[in-house]
């Protein structure tokens, strides 16, 4: 590792060992950064690296709320302002018994990359609580989303900051944040995206970080003159990311054999199509159910406890769209072992460090949830655009900018690779790709 990206990482390993995924997230970054700090001493000179790790302002507030039996519970809500360097802090709210000050940072992190990398002009943040919405009524989930803006309205804003989904935060959720920021602010201000169309969100949001993924994979594949027609897909989780990247890969002809949620997997011979796609929609976001039900429905499938997908059967494309640290070493060998072409994250580093460098030591295509999950915010940056002009384009018309944006993301982390030598390390292109144009904007902006 270049010698000034190793003097910063051990200086926050002093401060920050006990935040396992930030450090991590950090050292990935920072370690493919390398070989871009040994052509250019100016990072070094501006402090770059030392301002860039650091949040530019965390935010903790408590989040008081009334349960069904009329007891007062207590939950920790957070904001991580990262980077404003290129435009207005963007990134999710996640809420999951799991966070905390680690995985936002983390998350955070990642974001002001992705968001560079998008071409748009958003700045890096991510936000939420350990709240835990599942087995939650209607009226204790809309209770805590109240409570949550009661707070957070007051640190957020259409330049300021502008928060979306993540995990445990869809569109019931954003519109109920949304609903309480209008009542105490009296404006109809673009400060969320993730919205209902007919409440100011854009068509094809929902579907955008998932659609995005599999265009990124299209584009991956094309480097190695293949498609995705026929090709085995296994894909991890079921939410938003995971539903929608299994509809498009199934729409251009691939093979989808799995789904999963937190409790297991299920491994699907036949595939999964559009009915069985509108039945777990129906499932996930109506009933809220577990994915182990879907065995009942399509028994020709099979449910596998506790069990991620990557071991259960051989795939050529492997979508990891749940959460963090979901594919270890042990499954990438597995997924070597088997043949497998290529593994693009939709999730946000669901890879742990040792598998990624694995896939890349086996020639496996690697893309890291930076560049092929940034359909999601780069659509979010399109409802802000359509926000400001008052005006809402049609499905095509933003389907086919965030292709084209995805296309865009791919050339730009390959050329970028390219430049240093490794055409096919899209980890290395992704961060420095992402990296110049933030810095470059720190150094204009003056300290
Ligand atoms: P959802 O809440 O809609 O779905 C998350 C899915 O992952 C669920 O199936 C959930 O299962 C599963 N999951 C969550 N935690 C775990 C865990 N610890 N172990 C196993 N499975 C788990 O979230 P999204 O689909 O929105 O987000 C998924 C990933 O994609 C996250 O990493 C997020 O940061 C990333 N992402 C999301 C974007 C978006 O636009 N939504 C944009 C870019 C990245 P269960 O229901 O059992 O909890």
């Amino acid at each position: 590792m270049n010698a000034y990206a190793q003097n910063v990482l051990e200086s926050l390993q002093k401060n920050c060992s006990h935040q396992k995924e930030f450090m991590q997230s950090v050292s990935e970054v920072l370690g493919s950064l390398s070989k871009l700090l040994d052509r250019q001493s100016k990072y070094e000179k501006y402090c770059i690296l030392e301002r860039l790790v650091m949040p530019e302002r965390i935010i903790i507030f408590q989040v008081p709320w009334i349960d069904d039996r009329g007891k007062i519970q207590i939950n920790t809500g957070f904001r991580i302002q990262f980077n404003s360097a290129i435009g207005p802090y963007k990134g999710g709210l996640r809420f999951h018994p799991s966070v905390n000050l680690s995985i936002l940072k983390f998350l955070g992190f990642e974001q002001i990359f992705k968001n560079s990398l998008t071409t748009l002009p958003m700045g890096g943040a991510k936000g939420g609580s350990d709240f835990d919405p599942k087995g939650k009524s209607e009226r204790e989930v809309l209770a805590f989303c109240q409570n949550f803006m009661r707070e957070l309205y007051r640190h957020i804003g259409t330049s300021i900051d502008v928060p979306a989904g993540d995990i445990g935060v869809g569109s019931r959720e954003i519109g109920y944040l949304y609903g309480q920021y209008k009542r105490i602010v009296n404006s109809c201000d673009s400060v969320l995206t993730g919205k209902g169309v007919n409440w100011g969100g854009s068509k094809i949001r929902p579907e955008a970080t998932g659609y995005g993924c599999v265009y990124f994979a299209q584009e991956m594949l094309k480097t190695r003159n293949m498609d995705m027609e026929g090709k085995k897909v296994l894909i991890s989780g079921s939410g938003n990311v995971a539903q929608y990247a299994a509809q498009k890969a199934f729409m251009l002809g691939a093979k989808v054999l799995s789904l999963s949620d937190s409790n297991g997997s299920v491994i699907d011979p036949d595939g999964i199509d559009e009915e069985k796609f509108a039945y777990v929609q129906e499932l996930k976001n109506v009933r809220r159910g577990r994915i182990a039900e879907y065995v009942k429905k399509f028994p020709r499938a099979t449910y596998y406890e506790n069990c991620r997908p990557w071991q259960l059967t051989s795939c050529d494309i492997a979508l990891p769209c749940a959460t963090q640290n979901e594919l270890d070493l042990r499954d990438a060998e597995f997924l070597a072992k088997n043949n497998c072409i290529a593994v693009c994250e939709g999730a946000n580093m669901p890879t742990t460090l040792e598998a990624t460098a694995f896939l890349q030591a086996n020639n496996i295509l690697f893309a890291p949830g930076k560049a092929s999950n940034a359909g999601g915010v780069a659509t979010s940056g399109l409802e802000m655009s359509q926000n400001a002009i008052r005006l809402n384009w049609e499905s095509d018309e933003v389907d086919s900018k965030l292709r084209t944006i995805m296309v865009k993301i791919h050339e730009s982390a390959r050329e970028t690779a390219a430049e240093f030598g490794e055409p096919d390390n899209y980890v290395m292109g992704a961060n420095i790709a992402g990296f110049r144009k933030v810095a470059d904007a720190m150094i204009d902006l003056g300290v």
